[in-house]
């Protein structure tokens, strides 16, 4: 499992962040979702709000979107989607859209799509629906052209998913999405290239991450440590004051060895 030995003929994956923040957004830094371009496939990985404008601002071209996976059902992470599907379909989409999730949100999807109906009474393109096994995947739930991707459950206030994507080309980007640290999310990150982990609350709050089912910056590191993970990246914060944000960062820099980095929205890497 998770063999990253490399076809080193295929290009890397680039993964862009949509958003950073927390479900509380700023002007700077809103709902927290990625998207990872490779080749062939670009798979959108949760959709808040606006995502079409944002893969815009971010230069991806929506309608080369293939696959779209929601990670739980929390309004921060979902509630984007029929709008996205409305704008694809007015952007002269024909093409299917793969939608994976968890059985819940394949129930919220029907629910939208009934409420919204963002295609009127016509049916532009598929809607093909995968459901992702509630535990941790021992194959592959997805393989195109350019990636492996597999989930685990996290430890949330709701079923969610974290998900890696290897590359063909080697490298791995591990999103955990929204969890207290968990040791399935920690397996699913042996050796990524990058983990983005989410960083809800400073290091005086753990109690409330641990309440509210979310980690703290800390936590996340001390993750990333455990499972050797090249670079750090954590997202799902909003700063509240001044200073926050470098504050959030240096707890975690003090717990692992590797770069810990604080990105802003549309930040992108290579892996
Ligand atoms: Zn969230
Ligand atoms: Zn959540």
């Amino acid at each position: 499992m998770h063999g990253a030995q490399g076809n080193r003929e295929r290009p890397a994956a680039e993964v862009i962040l949509l958003g950073t923040g927390a479900a509380l957004p700023t002007a700077e830094r809103d709902n927290t979702a990625l998207v990872v371009v490779g080749p062939e496939t670009v798979l959108l990985v949760d959709c808040p709000g606006a995502a079409y404008a944002k893969l815009l601002r971010a230069g991806v071209d929506p309608q080369r979107l293939t696959h779209v996976l929601l990670t739980h059902v929390h309004t921060d992470h979902s509630a984007g989607l029929p709008g996205l599907l409305q704008s694809l379909w007015l952007g002269g989409r024909t093409a299917p859209l793969p939608i994976l999730g968890l059985p819940d949100v394949q129930a919220l999807v029907d629910g939208a799509l009934a409420t919204f109906r963002p295609f009127g009474d016509r049916s532009p393109f598929a809607l093909p629906r995968q459901v992702l096994p509630l535990v941790a995947s021992t194959a592959p739930v997805l393989e195109t052209a350019d990636f492996r991707v597999w989930t685990t459950p996290g430890d949330h206030s709701v079923p969610s998913v974290a998900v890696r994507v290897e590359a063909k080309a080697g490298g791995a980007v591990v999103y955990s999405s929204d969890t207290r640290p968990c040791a399935t999310v920690r397996e699913l990150a042996r050796g990524a290239t990058l983990l983005v982990h989410e960083a809800t609350f400073l290091g005086h709050d753990a109690e409330l991450a641990a309440r509210h089912a979310h980690s703290t910056g800390a936590q996340a590191a001390r993750l990333a440590q455990e499972a050797g993970v090249r670079r750090l990246a954590l997202v799902h914060f909003t700063p509240r004051a001044a200073g926050e944000l470098a504050r959030l960062r240096e707890e975690a820099a003090a717990e692992f060895g590797g770069e810990v980095i604080a990105p802003s929205d549309l930040a992108r890497f290579t892996v």
